[in-house]
């Protein structure tokens, strides 16, 4: 199975990307901006904006450190291949709001996204970010397009409150919780979820570059990750409530989550525990789960997998060796759906944490943002100075 296409034969984004043309309405692709750009998810990013059929990457930023450099020199790169070619020569920017972009991605270390992200939506920059600042925000969308789209409706509502003018804040959720919210919607949608209980061994690059020393996390488990089970136990309640309007209603979900960090490169596995409201039977589980199905406005974006949950039947799988790329590491893979003596039912979940879990999520977003009509062409510095200098004839 290579690392674009899955046992359900979806395609990952990467493989979809060069087959979508640009949404109904587009005329030119956007021109986007990362902010965070170096980091570990700022660098995936920057490869999968590489061909992109709807953006194209024009400015990188990041900090003090790395501002005034090439990318190329102001880079540690950690990914398979080298760094892509249009991102090589871009010079390093400071989060100063005034970059030559049409919207932002944000995936900046959390000690400076809250203002930064601040000072760019209200410039008029819409901000699609990773970081943990604003996702829990009253109207602040917390997206996952395959499970709450509809709450992209609070936009409006945050522009009114805070006087923003085109810009705006959209998020996706914690690397562990991406995946796990996208296991349990078809379930919410099928049975009801009553109670979930989940157990987590997450991957060392979670922590970002150059994250848990090593001496700590070889041949050893940390069993304490700050802050995140409080993200595990929050942010799903928004995930799968719902915008009535005016606010966020949560989903009332019963949730307890214990978060390790393991010796794994790439890939969070959960194991995952749920009372569900109507009684199923493991048949049922498994169907719910393999047939949950993107609409079709969602497969034409073009990071989305078709079937975002796949299901493997292999008593030992999934593994993240072997499994986190599947779907173009979009997907939520599960395995080992067993009943449960305590709740009803239980399985074992992977995601890949920089793509599913950040990069891949916000990409997505911002499609889904571009197709629904967010995003607006911004004027150009270069244009602006031709409006007022006209060209001598
Ligand atoms: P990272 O590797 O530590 O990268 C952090 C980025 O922030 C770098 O580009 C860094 O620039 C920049 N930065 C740090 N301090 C700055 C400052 N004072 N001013 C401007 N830029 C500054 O972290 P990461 O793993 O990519 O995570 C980025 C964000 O995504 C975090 O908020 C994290 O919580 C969130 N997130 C991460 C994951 C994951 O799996 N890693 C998943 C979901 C969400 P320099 O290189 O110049 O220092």
């Amino acid at each position: 199975m290579s690392a674009h296409s899955s046992e359900n034969g979806d395609k990952s984004g990467m493989a979809q990307q060069t087959e979508c043309l640009l949404p109904s309405g587009a005329a030119k692709k956007w021109r986007v901006g990362v902010l965070g750009a170096t980091g570990l998810v700022g660098q995936r990013l920057v490869k999968l904006l590489a061909g992109h059929p709807w953006f194209e990457l024009t400015e990188v930023a990041a900090s003090e450190r790395s501002s005034g450099k090439s990318y190329a020199e102001a880079v540690r790169w950690h990914l398979d291949g080298s760094i892509p070619e249009g991102a090589r020569s871009l010079v390093v920017k400071s989060l100063d709001p005034s970059l030559d972009c049409d919207f932002v991605f944000s995936a900046l270390d959390s000690s400076v996204a809250g203002g930064a992200e601040d000072d760019f939506a209200r410039a008029g920059y819409p901000v699609v970010s990773n970081s943990k600042n604003h996702r829990m925000d009253s109207d602040v969308p917390l997206l996952i397009p395959e499970v709450n789209a509809a709450h992209l409706d609070a936009v409006r509502t945050q522009q009114k409150n805070r006087g923003y003018h085109g810009g705006f804040i959209v998020t996706n959720p914690n690397c562990s919780t991406a995946g796990l919210v996208l296991v349990l919607k078809p379930l919410a949608d099928a049975f009801g979820l009553d109670k979930v209980f989940v157990v987590t061994l997450q991957a060392v690059s979670g922590a970002g570059y150059p994250g848990v020393p090593s001496m700590d996390i070889h041949a050893n488990v940390i069993p304490f990750i700050s802050g995140e089970e409080e993200k595990m136990e929050s942010e799903p309640q928004k995930l799968l409530g719902k915008w009535d309007g005016s606010r966020f209603i949560d989903a009332g979900l019963g949730l307890s989550a214990h978060c390790n960090r393991v010796p794994v490169l790439e890939g969070h596995l959960e194991c995952i525990s749920v009372a569900l409201k109507k009684i199923a039977s493991l048949k049922e589980v498994r169907e719910a789960l393999r047939n949950f199905e993107v609409c079709s406005e969602l497969a034409s974006l073009p990071s989305a997998v078709r079937h975002p949950v796949h299901v493997l039947d292999g008593d030992d799988r999934p593994q993240p060796r072997r499994d986190v790329n599947a779907g173009g590491g979009m997907a939520a893979i599960v395995g080992r759906v067993r009943e449960c003596p305590l709740l009803d039912i239980k399985l074992t979940l992977l995601s890949h944490n920089l793509v599913r879990g950040a990069a891949g999520a916000a990409l997505l977003n911002a499609e889904l943002l571009a197709a629904r009509g967010f995003l607006n062409h911004r004027v150009q510095a270069r244009d602006e100075k031709q409006l007022r200098e006209p060209v001598a004839r």
